[in-house]
C-alpha cells in the first residue's frame, strides 16, 4: 500500500499517517517527491484496508501496490534516487566510474592502482578486501589488512571506497572502511546479510546474483529499503547461461529494464559480465550507451600477476584510455539530453 499525501500536507500529517502506520503494527517508509509526499506501507502480509487512512487529514489517496517488492519500484517513487556518497552522487545523470582492482593484494599494488583511477578522473575506488571464493585454495583477501590498505587510499586519494563485505560477521568492520559496501552476487540471497546492510547506514552496491532474475534482485534490494537503508545501488554484473565462450552472459537488457523499473541507480560490471580483457571496453561503452548510471572497470598494474581476476582485468595504461572514452560518451549523450 502506498499512501500518497496532497501537495499542501504539513509535515505534522505526514507524521501523523506514520504514526497511524505504526499503530497497526505496520512501518511507514516516508517517500519525499518532487510535487508530494508519499508513504510506503511494509510489514503487512496481506492487503492493508484504506479505511485505516482514508479519512485522516492530508491524504490523498491510497493506492494498493501490485508488486512483490514495493520500495523500489517506480509505481512507489516515481523520481530517480540519487545517492550521495560523501558528496559525490550517484544516478544524478552524470557516469559514475568505480575502478580498482578486484583484490586488495599489496599497498604498493593499490596505491598504483589508486593513483591511475585519481587521475582519470574517477570517484570510485574498488577493491575487495574479504574474497569470497569459489574455492576455499584461492585466495582469500587480505581482510583486516587489506582494509587498512583501503583506509591509506581514502586517505590519500579524492576516492570514495567500494568494498565487499562477505558475511554478517565481518560487516561492520567493512561499513566502518567502505563508502559504500559491496554485496557480491553469491551473497545476493543471503538474507542475513542484506537485513544487517538494511540496518546500518552506508550505502549499499547489490550485484545481480549470477542466476538471479531482475525480479529477485528487486526484491533483495527490497530487504535493505525495507529496514530503513534507502542507499542502494544496483549492479548487473552478468549471468549465468549455457555459454562458455564468455565467462558470464552480461545482461544489458536489464540495466535498461531495472531503470524502468526501480528508481534506483544502475551500474554495470562489464568486468565480471564477460571476463575478459579485451571484451571488457566495447561492453563498457555499450553500458553507457543503454543508461547506465555507472560503470565498473577492475584494472591491475600487472594482470597477468593479480591473485583474482587477472583474465578480466585491464592495465592501468588500458584503463586510463577507456575511462576517458567513457567520459567523451556520457558527456556527448548529456548534451544530447539538454
Ligand atoms: C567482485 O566485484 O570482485 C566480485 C566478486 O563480483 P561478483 O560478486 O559480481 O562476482
Ligand atoms: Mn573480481
Amino acid at each position: 500500500m502506498l499512501i500518497l499525501m496532497k501537495q499542501d500536507a504539513t509535515p505534522e500529517q505526514i507524521q501523523s499517517v506514520c504514526q497511524r502506520v505504526r499503530d497497526i503494527g505496520f512501518v511507514p517508509h516516508e517517500i519525499p517527491g518532487a510535487i508530494r509526499t508519499a508513504i510506503g506501507v511494509t510489514g503487512n502480509q496481506g492487503p492493508v484496508s484504506a479505511e485505516h487512512f482514508q479519512d485522516l487529514l492530508g491524504v490523498s489517496e491510497c493506492v494498493p501496490v501490485s508488486k512483490p517488492y514495493k520500495l523500489v519500484s517506480r509505481e512507489v517513487k516515481p523520481e530517480s534516487t540519487v545517492v550521495d556518497v560523501r558528496g559525490v552522487r550517484i544516478g544524478d545523470g552524470t557516469l559514475s566510474i568505480v575502478a580498482g582492482p578486484c583484490s586488495v593484494e599489496s599497498r604498493e599494488q593499490v596505491m598504483r592502482t589508486a593513483e591511475a583511477v585519481a587521475a582519470s578522473g574517477a570517484k570510485f575506488f574498488r577493491g575487495g578486501a574479504f574474497k569470497p571464493r569459489t574455492s576455499p585454495y584461492l585466495f582469500q583477501g587480505l581482510k583486516e589488512e587489506g582494509l587498512r590498505l583501503l583506509e591509506e587510499v581514502k586517505r590519500s586519494f579524492d576516492l570514495r571506497i567500494i568494498t565487499e563485505a562477505k558475511d554478517t560477521e565481518t560487516l561492520p568492520l567493512v561499513a566502518e572502511c567502505a563508502d559504500v559496501v559491496q554485496i557480491g552476487a553469491r551473497n545476493m540471497q543471503n538474507f542475513s546479510l542484506l537485513e544487517a546492510a538494511g540496518r546500518q547506514r552506508k550505502p549499499v552496491l547489490l550485484k545481480r546474483g549470477m542466476s538471479a532474475t531482475i525480479q529477485e534482485l528487486f526484491m533483495a534490494a527490497e530487504y535493505v529499503l525495507s529496514l530503513g537503508n534507502y542507499n542502494v545501488i544496483l549492479c548487473e554484473r552478468g549471468i549465468r547461461t549455457y555459454e562458455t565462450m564468455t565467462r558470464n552472459t552480461f545482461d544489458l537488457s536489464a540495466v535498461v529494464m531495472m531503470k524502468r523499473h526501480s528508481h534506483l541507480p544502475v551500474m554495470a560490471d562489464p568486468s565480471h559480465g564477460v571476463g575478459i580483457n579485451w571484451a571488457v571496453g566495447p561492453l563498457a561503452r555499450a553500458s553507457v550507451a543503454v543508461g547506465a548510471d555507472g560503470v565498473m572497470i577492475e584494472t591491475h598494474p600487472n594482470p597477468a600477476m593479480a591473485l583474482s581476476d587477472g583474465q578480466q582485468s585491464l592495465t592501468l595504461e588500458q584503463y586510463a584510455e577507456l575511462a576517458k572514452e567513457l567520459r567523451e560518451m556520457a558527456a556527448w549523450q548529456a548534451g544530447r539530453r539538454g
